[in-house]
């Protein structure tokens, strides 16, 4: 099934009294976007924060090159090669994460490393991988909750201590099936 096209972000504002700043700046005041961008020691542009926000647009984690048809309709002249390494450059500061590739398993039986795909968000939450269709998306955290509440701290806290490290997130992946004409494909 193929996945509904990803929101294009919103126009990035640029009215009221932006610093003076470069003109690749605008935009890059008092959106949360801008403050997580700055705070994570990134240049605040308009290439930027319009990637940030189509990132974090949406729950499916996009491809880079998903990513870059998004931001077209913004950024007509940017490439895809821009847009990767923009999301390299968020994932280097800590503000999105890179997920490992799952090999696609298509109807045909042909098998593809397929692309890494990208994830703003930044509480813990539990993926749903769906190797058929090669899609990763995220649990609602109402249901998310069900198992990341029921992880005992003191299992954390032996870890850690037998480990030697603090653990600062967890990450769960579920791995599934689509069941025959469920919504979940
Ligand atoms: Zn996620």
């Amino acid at each position: 099934m193929s996945q509904p096209p990803l929101a294009a972000p919103a126009q990035a504002s640029s009215d009221s009294d932006p610093p003076a700043k470069s003109s690749d700046d605008e935009g890059c005041n008092a959106t949360e976007g801008a403050r997580l961008l700055l705070n994570a020691g990134l240049r605040c542009t308009r290439q930027r924060l319009a990637v940030y926000a189509a990132l974090r647009a949406t729950t499916l984690h996009p491809t880079a090159d998903e990513l870059h048809r998004a931001v077209l309709p913004l950024l007509p002249r940017v490439s895809l090669a821009t847009v990767y390494n923009t999301l390299e450059a968020f994932c280097q500061a800590g503000i999105a994460q890179k997920l490992p590739p799952s090999p696609t398993r298509g109807t045909t039986g042909t098998a593809g490393p397929g692309s890494a795909r990208f994830d703003a968000t930044h509480h813990n939450h539990l993926h749903l991988r769906l190797p058929e269709s090669g899609e990763l998306r995220d649990v609602p955290d109402r249901l998310g909750r069900l198992i990341l509440d029921s992880i005992p701290a003191d299992a954390i806290r032996r870890i850690e201590r037998e480990l030697g490290c603090r653990i600062t997130k967890v990450q769960i992946e579920l791995v599934a099936e689509a069941e025959a004409g469920s919504g979940a494909a």
